[in-house]
């Protein structure tokens, strides 16, 4: 008996005080297995620290236990967020992603499709002779030239010069000159010469503004005075002194008293 005892003093020979102490690393897992067995053995032959260990076990079971419920939970949670939101991706968020990724790219693309050939695609070419434009002189033969903001075109007698894009055209017969003030917003500050435009236009001119919102205008200008028509259409003569409405089929002559 008595060897017995002392036979078991060393394979418990941790003390109460350490083996409560080792208690928390044996849940957490920090103990060495000969740390273990020794804690083990202690527990094995001491009531009081073998109730303070089926105590820790079950708080570290239940702690155990909720983390596992806690992640599953919010696995679960995680799972029907994802599964909501492909239902919603099956019906109208398939449409949304659409715009995204295409409508508003191709809006975009509209959008700068529809300014930039606007601001750069009024053209000029000479049906016949020639027309300078800036600096250089061009021939009848030569391909359309885009035109912009402040080129000046001057023709002479055997010119006839067409200035257009896909909505408009002004023509110019014979000698002439005119200024691009905006060839998007089809501006033209007029010079001499014998016009005739189509589609909306202003014209600047020295007598006052003809804004032609569309069909045909004839304009012939010279040094003194000059003569505009309105074939049809609806335009408007606009001047520091007021507006008036032209009326088709009957000529407005500038002069003078204009
Ligand atoms: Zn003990």
């Amino acid at each position: 008996m008595f060897f017995l005892r002392s036979k078991l003093v060393p394979t418990s020979a941790l003390d109460c005080a350490a083996a409560l102490s080792a208690l928390p690393k044996l849940f957490s897992g920090e103990l060495e297995l000969a740390q273990q067995r020794s804690l083990r053995a202690h527990l094995n032959t001491c009531a009081t620290c073998k109730a303070e260990y089926v105590s820790q076990s079950h708080t570290a079971g239940a702690i155990g236990r909720d983390g596992r419920v806690g992640r599953a939970e919010a696995e679960r949670v995680a799972r029907r967020r994802r599964l909501a939101a492909l239902a919603r991706a099956g019906h109208e968020p398939r449409p949304r992603l659409w715009v995204r990724t295409l409508v508003v790219p191709a809006f975009l693309i509209v959008l700068l499709a529809r300014q930039q050939p606007q601001e750069v695609a009024a053209q000029v070419e000479a049906q016949l002779g020639s027309y300078r434009l800036g600096e250089r002189t061009l021939a009848a033969q030569h391909k359309p030239q885009r035109v912009q903001r402040g080129d000046q075109l001057h023709t002479d007698e055997s010119g006839l010069l067409r200035v257009f894009d896909e909505h408009s055209e002004l023509r110019l017969a014979g000698a002439g000159s005119l200024v691009v003030e905006s060839p998007a917003q089809h501006r033209y500050l007029l010079g001499v010469g014998r016009f005739e435009a189509r589609g909306a236009h202003v014209f600047t001119t020295r007598w006052g503004v003809f804004e032609l919102g569309h069909g045909e205008l004839e304009v012939e200008l010279g040094a003194s005075g000059g003569r505009v028509l309105l074939r049809s259409g609806a335009a408007e003569f606009v001047r520091a002194s007021g507006a008036c409405l032209l009326a088709p089929g009957e000529p407005l002559e500038l002069g003078a008293g204009l």
